[in-house]
């Protein structure tokens, strides 16, 4: 992300305290590298982080509402533990019946469903 949204999102999360002063840095330091058009994975910022699923999920809903990212959901196979089969825009645009393209497990699309976070604005 370039430094003009960095900083918008610097004041936005200020405001709102959903992290420390230090977190906060770290975690411009990981968005810069996220370009319009690439996907952000909750569990980055959980483990870089070091914060709970449900302050990652504030922080990235913070930055969705700023209009910076769309939430899609990315088909992920647990019995494999990897992504696999594609990502949507909304959970309708999901097929009812699913395989996973390693092993051809059959998914099941809600549970199967993991929310991702594209970056839809960056200027
Ligand atoms: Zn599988």
């Amino acid at each position: 992300m370039l430094p003009n949204t960095l900083s918008i999102i610097k004041q936005s999360l200020m405001k709102e305290s959903l992290l420390p002063p230090q977190k906060l840095e770290k975690l411009l330091t990981i968005l810069k590298k996220y370009s319009k058009g690439r996907y952000i994975y909750p569990g980055v910022l959980i483990r870089e982080l070091n914060i709970d699923m449900s302050t990652a999920y504030l922080v990235l809903n913070s930055l969705k509402n700023l209009g910076l990212l769309t939430i899609n959901y990315e088909i992920y196979c647990h019995k494999c533990s990897k992504f696999t089969g594609g990502i949507f825009e909304t959970i309708s645009e999901i097929p009812e019946e699913m395989e996973c393209n390693e092993m051809g497990h059959v998914l099941d699309p809600l549970t199967s469903s993991i929310v991702v976070f594209k970056v839809v604005q960056d200027e």
